[in-house]
């Protein structure tokens, strides 16, 4: 018998969500990872959320991941971001205590059943009859499992760079893992190298916090985690500065000795993040950069530099700071650096995460071309439940959809048109924006966690909870109605077309609000509170969102039409020559899949979807 079901190996964000969720299902899991004590380590910047990442911490969290309410626990400035904006971009966000989120992660994984952590480097996989069946570790120790997921982040060949310094390292101060790659390559993987940075951290006691703008959180924190009643930590503030032209002089100055502009690396960084060496240069018309300094902790004097990531030598870094208002006198305590790894083809995998090469091992994280912590945790999430529900279970694969989550997006962007930066999330990657909320994550996901066992009872009753209330006040609002002449009487002006609206509809226009109907009707006053601004969004959205199911079932039509896994693809004529190699390498499993593949033509799915129709008459005849 194996040792364990799965085997986890990496307790970062994606290996902790992998292993967690894998336990969930009751399958017997190991999490193996360098040290307990980095298990919940942020290795970049203290936040957790945003634009994009806020949907994808409450779709991990509706599936009842542990993320959001990590952060919850540690959260010390909370801002919903884009406020102003509709409610389908708005994405909370959380700065997070170092030290907390920590300590909250670790004692998450160890109150979870089924769940064992073992300190260890693993250096090669047990593979038998071409299939995964569990690890090697540094020691020799053999551990056998059914399915292994590798969420090994920025370890694969990881290089820092530093100026003209390089240190072979996973993350400051860590080892890199060197003989996983290459056992990868072997057993068929394609790798590419990516690049990230980091910039230096701050003595907060060294700043001249007189000189500078606050930027304090929301004054009513919005959790990321539903299961989080209320914030408890203090909540302080962040504040603003800004580079100069001095700033820009001296990074100019010292560009050949920045490891990124002296061709040292070879790795593609993330446009959108970029170093602040890349932005100076890149927008060389711009006077000045925001740099905000976010608090690393409560108990923390370290002070995070946002938008200073940077691969300059120590010293430059120790001008351009001084040159900055405010930061005159500030002590770096760690200095920036970038670091170069290793990925692997995200195409190579199946919308399980499962590799096509190498049957029984998933692959979550950076490992696959992304970055950032939401996007490793979502992966993992779902790797982890389809390793579990594989190997313990015997079960079919969990999968979903592109207008079901940014989860779906996320995975499909992935495995059917694969990276050329480190990837990361943003609200315009979705087709279906207005449905796929933050605030209805819930709605979308807890029922598909429900149905395969990963949502927990407290979770659950919750859920049941909010559905309840949500049914209760659509149908308060559904049966109370006025005409056109009585609205007027209550000072609202609609269209004197002689038509009843209910209260639902008069919620969708402008200026509108539960607080003001319940002026008019006073029973609409006892609709809980939480589930207010989620009624008024339904309300608001209602006409689109009808327009946009019709398009998801169109969607779900395509998806329905499968692609046999048997059609011989070399044999069928008229499909040019790449498209045919990129039809067998990536096998799609429906058309809606190879209509997303990079490269595929309008002719060429035609002639697919042809195929496809006419064996399925064949069959039916
Ligand atoms: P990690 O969080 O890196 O976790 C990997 C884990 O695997 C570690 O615990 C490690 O000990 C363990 N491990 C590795 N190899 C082995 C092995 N062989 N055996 C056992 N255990 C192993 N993201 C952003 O969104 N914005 C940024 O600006 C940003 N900047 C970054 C800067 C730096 C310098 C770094 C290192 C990362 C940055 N990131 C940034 C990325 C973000 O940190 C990662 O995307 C995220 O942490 C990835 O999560 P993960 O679980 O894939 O890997």
């Amino acid at each position: 018998m194996s040792n364990f079901d799965v085997i986890v190996v990496g307790g970062g964000h994606a290996g902790c969500e992998a292993a967690a969720a894998s336990a969930r299902l009751g399958a017997r899991t190991a999490l193996v990872t360098h040290r307990f004590a980095t298990i919940g380590e942020m290795s970049c910047n203290p936040a957790f959320g945003g634009l994009g990442k806020g949907h994808l911490v409450r779709e991990i969290d509706a599936l009842d991941g542990l993320m959001g309410r990590a952060a919850d626990a540690a959260g010390i400035h909370y801002r919903l971001l884009n406020r102003s904006k509709g409610p389908a971009v708005q994405g909370p966000r959380c700065q997070a205590d170092r030290a907390l989120y920590r300590s909250a992660m670790q004692r998450l994984i160890q109150e979870q059943a089924d769940l064992e952590v073992l300190e260890g480097g693993v250096e090669a996989l047990i593979v038998k009859s071409g299939e995964v069946r569990g690890v090697v570790l540094g020691s020799g120790n053999r551990l056998t499992a059914g399915a292994v997921v590798l969420t090994t982040g920025t370890f694969l060949n990881g290089l820092i760079h530093i100026g003209p310094e390089q240190v072979p390292a996973g993350r400051v101060g860590e080892a890199p893992a060197r003989r996983l790659s290459e056992h990868l390559v072997a057993a068929g993987a394609r790798l590419g190298r990516l690049k990230t940075g980091t910039p230096p951290r701050l003595d907060g006691t060294t700043i001249d916090w007189s000189r500078l703008q606050p930027q304090p959180g929301d004054a009513e924190p919005v959790p990321l985690s539903l299961m989080t009643e209320r914030v408890g930590n203090p909540q302080i503030p962040c504040h603003i500065t800004e580079t100069t032209l001095a700033t820009h002089e001296i990074i100019r100055e010292n560009l050949h000795l920045s490891a990124m502009y002296s061709g040292e690396i070879t790795g593609i960084g993330p446009r959108y993040c970029p170093s602040v060496e890349d932005k100076v240069v890149r927008f060389a018309d711009r006077e000045r950069h925001q740099v905000f300094l976010e608090p690393e902790g409560l108990e923390d004097t370290t002070i995070y530099p946002n938008g200073l990531s940077t691969s300059l030598p120590a010293t430059v870094q120790e001008s351009f700071i001084a040159s900055i208002p405010g930061l005159e006198r500030a002590r770096i305590v760690r200095p920036g650096y970038a670091i170069e790894y290793d990925y692997l083809d995200p195409r190579d995998l199946w919308p399980t995460l499962e590799t096509r090469y190498l049957p029984g091992l998933f692959l979550a994280g950076q490992i696959n071309g992304t970055t950032g912590y939401e996007e490793a945790g979502g992966q993992g999430l779902l790797a982890g439940l389809n390793a579990a529900r594989r190997a313990s279970q015997g079960k079919a694969d969990f999968t979903i959809g592109r207008a079901d989550a940014y989860l779906g997006v996320m995975i499909d962007d992935l495995v059917m048109r694969g990276v050329s930066e480190p990837y990361r999330m943003f609200t315009s990657r979705s087709e279906y924006r207005l449905h796929l909320r933050a605030d209805n994550a819930d709605r979308r996901l807890t029922p598909l966690g429900l149905a395969i066992g990963c949502v927990g009872s407290e979770r659950s009753g919750r859920f049941e909870r909010k559905l309840g209330s949500l049914e209760a006040a659509r149908d308060a609002l559904s049966q109370l109605s006025m005409t056109p002449d009585e609205a007027a009487r209550h000072g609202v002006d609609i269209r004197r077309d002689g038509r009843r609206r209910t209260a639902f509809e008069l919620l969708a226009l402008p200026g509108l609000s539960m607080e003001r109907l319940s002026g008019i009707w006073p029973a609409l006053a006892s609709i809980p509170a939480s589930i207010v601004s989620e009624i008024e969004t339904d309300a608001r959205y209602s006409v689109y969102l009808t327009r946009q199911a019709e398009e998801i079932a169109a969607l779900r039509r395509d998806d329905a039409l499968g692609i046999p896994a048997d059609l011989d693809i070399a044999a069928l004529s008229g499909l040019s020559n790449e498209i045919r190699q990129k039809l067998i390498r990536h096998r799609p499993s429906t058309i809606a899949q190879a209509s997303r593949m990079d490269g595929m033509t309008p002719s060429a799915l035609m002639l697919l979807l042809a195929h496809v129709k006419s064996r399925a008459r064949r069959k039916s005849a």
